[in-house]
């Protein structure tokens, strides 16, 4: 595989290079069923918002990739133009929302531009935002600066945290005006993956009667993405239950670092396990298991605490989409589906309880951890205690010294008292040693995760054309376990930001 090296000249400036190739383009080869061809619609006089260096870096792009007048980046991931390679599509898709089959949904503002050779592996670009497709039904094929700031910064920030993330290379912005509740304006994200395939493609073939296109997908995917499942004798089995284990890996990253998705449509889930497609997500100020941040989710489907059991809901639907593929009796078929789901189960529970063993510090196993483990957390939601900075201040616990900073976050001190006797307790069953505790916890408890108010605060400056604020939150998220140098990025929510919505429009 052949990736174009930097040239740099003795006097150090950089020869005209070729833009990255080659492009591959695999998708493109599954056929006519499965996309739309078609070149994305750019913005008018676009500018640069951001860009993310350690996604390019991953590329292995030049760190001047942005800036280089005959590549035409600009242009490009504003949907001006294309590069060398490129073979820009929507693609099909159904899907299930709020657990109602929804039909034919689709890339409705979302072009493939290819996929191109990386020293990851081939990754997949894609423009949000670049107009109209086949897709679009009753949308614009838009979105807003504001949820492009928050997806471009929650995508890096993810990855930051180490979470299996659809990755954001750029974000550019134009005057082009765009209609939500109010008038706003126009931008695009440039969002980078080893694929953007979701259960949702897997439904569309299913429920439209397309066996013979779902099994060419289903092929191509285990021989891009599983080819271990190969060797399985119901490979179609393996690989669902591959998806189960990497999906319920992806709850017990939300739910330890408390990041409600908002969306869990089978549409918006990857068939990689990545969180995809950043709406009214928000992370967890204050603990309400029961949060809901999407305020269109009038049951509460998609609350906080749901997440994980909502994904195994979709995972049914995957499951129910892959029937066409397998040989033999429906029941014994659904049987060999429900059989590779059912290791969701223990890889959750055992995911989320080392994650949170490793929040507190715990190195050794014991019985009573689930309870000590439950118990923090109920404390924690019936005093509504910051999410981040409760575990963060847990870790500088020692037992010489007050804990003052973090009691101010628990209202029944009592029985915090109590519960910290018996953490103290368990510490000392393990011979912890404070310093280390305290350096092992604040490499997996994030200092900044990026609550909506930061969010917020880099949306209106950007809005105001000022953008140095969006620059800066993102080096801040890329080293979320970091104390920042500005305390008020890990602080508590002020004031102004508890009457924030988060709009679902975007
Ligand atoms: P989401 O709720 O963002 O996951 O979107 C669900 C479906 O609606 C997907 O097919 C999107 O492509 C489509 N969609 C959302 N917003 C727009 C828009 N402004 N224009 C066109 N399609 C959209
Ligand atoms: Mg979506």
């Amino acid at each position: 595989m052949h990736i174009s090296p930097a040239i740099v000249t003795a006097s150090g400036e950089a020869d005209n290079l070729a833009t990255p190739s080659p492009w591959l383009n695999r998708f493109a080869s599954l056929g006519p069923a499965f996309f739309t061809e078609l070149a994305p619609q750019g913005m008018p006089a676009p500018t640069w918002l951001a860009q993310s260096a350690a996604c390019a870096e991953q590329l292995g792009w030049p760190q001047d990739w942005w800036q280089r007048e005959d590549w035409q980046s600009l242009q490009v991931f504003s949907g001006n133009t294309l590069w060398p390679g490129m073979q820009p599509m929507a693609t099909v898709y159904s899907g299930h929302q709020f657990g109602v089959w929804a039909g034919q949904l689709g890339d409705g503002r979302a072009h493939l531009l290819g996929e191109v050779a990386t020293p990851q592996g081939p990754m997949e670009i894609q423009l949000k935002g670049a107009g109209l497709t086949p897709y679009s039904r009753m949308g614009d094929g838009r979105a807003v600066l504001r949820s492009s700031i928050r997806e471009f910064l929650c995508s890096e920030a993810m990855a930051g945290l180490g979470i299996p993330t659809t990755r954001a290379l750029a974000l550019t912005a134009s005057r082009l005006p765009v209609r939500r509740e109010s008038l706003e304006t126009a931008a695009i994200v440039t969002r980078v993956a080893p694929s953007f395939i979701r259960f949702g493609h897997f439904e569309h073939f299913a429920h439209s009667d397309q066996h013979a296109e779902l099994r060419r997908l289903a092929d191509f995917f285990i021989q891009l993405h599983a080819p271990e499942c190969q060797e399985a004798e119901s490979p179609y089995a393996a690989l669902l239950e591959k998806i189960a284990k990497q999906t319920a890996r992806l709850m017990a990253d939300w739910q330890a670092v408390g990041f409600c998705h908002g969306v869990m449509n089978t549409d918006n889930m990857s068939m990689l396990g990545l969180t995809l497609d950043y709406g009214p997500f928000g992370f967890m100020d204050g603990f309400d298991p029961g949060h809901v941040c999407n305020h269109s989710d009038h049951q509460g489907r998609y609350a906080f605490a749901r997440q994980p059991n909502m994904a195994f809901w979709n995972l049914h639907a995957l499951a129910q989409a892959f029937m066409p593929l397998m040989p033999g009796a429906p029941e014994a078929a659904g049987e060999t589906l429900l059989q590779a789901l059912e290791p969701y189960k223990t890889e959750f529970a055992e995911g989320l309880l080392s994650r949170m063993r490793a929040k507190l510090g715990l190195q050794m196993q014991q019985q009573d951890d689930r309870s000590l483990i439950d118990d923090w957390l109920k404390l924690m939601a019936s005093s509504r205690a910051d999410y981040t900075q409760s575990f963060r201040r847990l870790s500088a616990l020692t037992p010489s010294e007050d804990p003052a900073q973090l009691r101010d976050l628990f209202i029944d001190r009592e029985a915090l008292g109590a519960w910290l006797q018996r953490y103290q307790a368990r510490l000392q069953a393990e011979n912890s040693r404070d310093a280390e505790r305290a350096a092992r916890m604040r490499a997996v408890n994030p200092a900044v995760v990026l609550r909506n108010h930061l969010a917020e605060v880099a949306i209106r400056q950007a809005r105001a054309g000022d953008f140095s604020e969006t620059e800066r939150l993102l080096k801040v998220l890329q080293h979320p376990f970091d104390e920042p140098e500005r305390p008020s990025d890990a602080a508590l929510p002020p004031d102004w930001a508890q009457t924030l919505e988060v709009s679902c429009s975007s």
